[in-house]
């Protein structure tokens, strides 16, 4: 299964992934980018993040 992946020490913490995606990333209480554990994620939603993402943070790891 493919997962998302955010790099934290790339990360800005805009919160553009959790905008498009909330399904998916989500900023806990400490301040950073969490991806939610689910079974599977959705492709093409994952995908707009990636593309949006401002320090290209994110990627899929298989
Ligand atoms: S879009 Fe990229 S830089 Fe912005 S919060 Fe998400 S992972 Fe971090």
């Amino acid at each position: 299964m493919k997962i998302p992946i955010v790099e934290l020490s790339d990360c800005i913490k805009c919160g553009v992934c959790v905008e498009i995606c909330p399904e998916v990333f989500r900023l806990n209480g400490a301040g950073f980018i969490d991806v939610i554990e689910l079974s599977s994620y959705p492709e093409i939603e994952v995908n707009e993040a990636i593309k949006y993402c401002p320090v290209d943070c994110i990627y899929w790891e298989e």
